[in-house]
């Protein structure tokens, strides 16, 4: 395919914020792809150049964008920036200069622009900036003006086509299938490896049969397992059987870690190589997927030396601890170790101490749909009985609630945040919520008992004390995932410390929008919008019915709300926005806290 036969596309789907249109547009797209460029076509549209979780960037801001196009349509460097300012966006300013050029341009293929951006995202070392810059002012001096306004905005990550992952999925069954239907199985997939450029791929080269056989794959994060909430635990009982497992819920933050020591194959490049001639890796992924290798050495450290496998994928939680007085720090503690300077210092300060809870992977073998109880046997057999820094989450056999808030009290009364429970004949459910992980969480005032992970889609200006913030109040939202798109719940105004509001201001400023962004929709215009990136745990008194809110519309125009929120903590770190609370899980908490106060 023709890159231009793409940039085409990027005009149609910048047109539309209409789902199914995007869906219709996509799978037009792709009906006209070959197997071989169709991975690259997904990563493209999400203007990137491999997976989300491989640590490859472009790596060009405004300014080197501006000496590319200035060296491509021969005006000066002031011009190209003074166009830039009128017309508000980099690509619009390099297809119009585009324009002007009676050039004769070669019709470079997908594959050749998609080559060139990666040969730039790879260069390093001296004279990286010159080499970036003229490599892509050739490539703009070969391609038509549509094209150069999208291969601008890629490394300026200013595409803003709106398309999420779920949409992409529908649009790759619909081209294939003719209908949405195998967008469960290729979702599997997805789920299994997080990557939709090879998803795509192998739906393409091996079919549907390919894709039911994909496995996990050392290297490619797989997609959580997360749990569901429940009122009590009568009720979490009637879910899990005679007999569950139940273990503390730490409060730290999850780590996924992947471990081959005896090969690596299509590994990204961040990684720990375990000596001996480059041989074997351990890389360490984040909640939302994005690869901390590099801000954990005491981690990869520990894992080398404490657990015994070939190679493994498991999952726990990192937390910091005190191994003499065997205390568990609260979570304000442990997130200090998230840093990106100073970390071997840090490391040495707040050590963590890595609860295993998860095996997913073991030898070579994919070993999700083996029973917890088997994995979890699998997973104590591979971790040292007496390491320091992996060691393995305590576990209870339970059966009664009795024996539910005796263990639940114990965790609490130790710092903990309370208990996750686990059906023990339950697969490992990748990327999906379901009643196989119950969590029980330590309940804050007020009688909405759990936190909810709300997007922040918009700011409010500050007035008075709070002008010095830069922000005095936030607009809120949750994910709805039929329709994927973000929808408001809330306002919040107060309930932040000055210092919370600065960091709202300081991790909002890069990523406000001069419009709704695609994918938000809110009746609510906050003074500026921000693109839905940012995930924030919101404590609430209560959910309420409104109409102000988008969230859980109906057709007599009620959505849901929140009382008095208030801030819990910054998720950025570890939840993408598609992670956030869902609509559906705010209706079953409406409902819960309604069985609640009729009791
Ligand atoms: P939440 O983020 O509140 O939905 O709770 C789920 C999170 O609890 C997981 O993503 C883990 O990071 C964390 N967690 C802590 N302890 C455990 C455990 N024993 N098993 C599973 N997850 C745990």
């Amino acid at each position: 395919m023709k890159f231009r036969t793409l940039a085409e596309y990027y005009e149609k789907l910048e047109g539309t914020s209409k789902r199914l249109e995007l869906i219709d547009i996509l799978s037009e797209l792709f009906k006209k792809a070959k197997s071989d460029e169709i991975g690259k076509i997904c990563y493209l549209i999400q203007g990137r150049v491999a997976p989300f979780f491989e640590p490859i960037e472009i790596g060009m801001a405004e300014s080197m964008i501006a000496q590319s196009v200035s060296r491509a349509f021969d005006e000066s460097k002031e011009d190209v920036l003074r166009l830039y300012r009128k017309l508000g966006n980099f690509g619009l300013a390099a297809q119009s200069l585009s324009n002007k050029k009676q050039a004769t341009r070669d019709k470079l293929s997908v594959k050749e622009v998609f080559d060139e951006l990666l040969r730039i995202a790879k260069f390093s070392g001296e004279g990286t900036v010159e080499k970036k810059v003229s490599t892509l002012s050739d490539l703009l001096k070969k391609v038509d003006p549509v094209s150069a306004k999208h291969i601008v905005n890629i490394p300026l990550d200013t595409l803003r086509l709106g398309i999420g992952d779920p949409t992409i999925l529908d649009a790759l069954s619909l081209s294939k299938n003719g209908d949405k239907t195998l967008r469960p199985i290729l979702e599997d997939a997805y789920n299994k490896t997080s990557d939709l450029g090879f998803v795509a791929e192998t739906f393409f080269k091996k079919g549907i049969g390919g894709i039911k056989n994909v496995k996990l794959v050392v290297g490619k994060p797989v997609r959580p397992a997360l749990a569901e909430r429940l009122p009590s635990a009568d009720e979490a009982i009637k879910r899990l059987g005679k007999k569950f497992a139940a273990e503390p819920k730490f409060d730290g933050f999850r780590v996924q870690v992947h471990m081959d020591r005896r090969h690596l194959r299509g590994v990204p490049q961040a990684q720990h190589h375990l000596g001996g001639g480059g041989e074997g890796v351990i890389l360490l992924f984040s909640r939302n997927l994005e690869n901390t290798t590099h801000a954990f050495p005491d981690i990869v450290d520990g894992v080398k030396k404490e657990v015994k496998a070939k190679s493994a994928i498991l999952e726990g939680e990192a937390i910091a601890y005190n191994p003499v007085t065997s205390e568990f720090l609260p979570f304000q503690e442990t997130t200090k170790r998230r840093r990106k300077y100073k970390i071997e210092e840090m490391a040495k300060k707040l050590p963590l101490v890595l609860f295993a809870f998860d095996l997913l992977y073991l030898n070579g073998k994919d070993i999700t749909q083996k029973p917890y109880k088997e994995r979890r046997e699998l997973l104590e057999l591979i971790v040292s009985k007496n390491g320091d820094i992996v060691k393995i989450a305590e576990e209870k056999i339970l059966k009664s609630a009795k024996e539910i808030a005796e263990f639940f009290n114990e965790a609490i009364s130790e710092g903990l945040e309370g208990l996750m429970l686990k059906k023990l004949d339950s697969a490992y459910v990748a990327g999906g919520r379901g009643f196989h992980w119950i969590k029980f969480k330590r309940s804050q005032a007020g009688s909405l008992t759990d936190t909810l992970d709300c997007v922040l889609l918009g700011v409010y200006s500050g007035k008075g004390k709070r002008t010095e913030f830069g922000v005095g109040g936030l607009l809120v939202g949750v994910y709805d995932e039929k329709k994927d798109e973000f929808v408001s719940i809330s306002r919040i105004g107060t309930g932040l410390t000055d210092e919370e509001f600065r960091k709202v201001n300081e991790i909002s400023k890069h990523l406000r929008v001069q419009h709704k962004p695609a994918r938000v929709n809110s009746n609510i215009t906050p003074s500026h919008w921000v693109e839905p990136k940012v995930v924030l745990e919101i404590q609430a008194d209560e959910i309420t019915r409104s109409p102000i809110h988008t969230a859980g519309r109906d057709k007599e125009g009620l959505g849901y709300a929140l009382r008095f929120p208030r801030l819990v903590k910054f998720r950025e770190e570890d939840k993408r926005a598609e992670d956030a609370t869902t609509v559906n899980e705010v209706i079953k908490l409406y409902n819960q806290q309604f069985a609640h106060h009729k009791k």
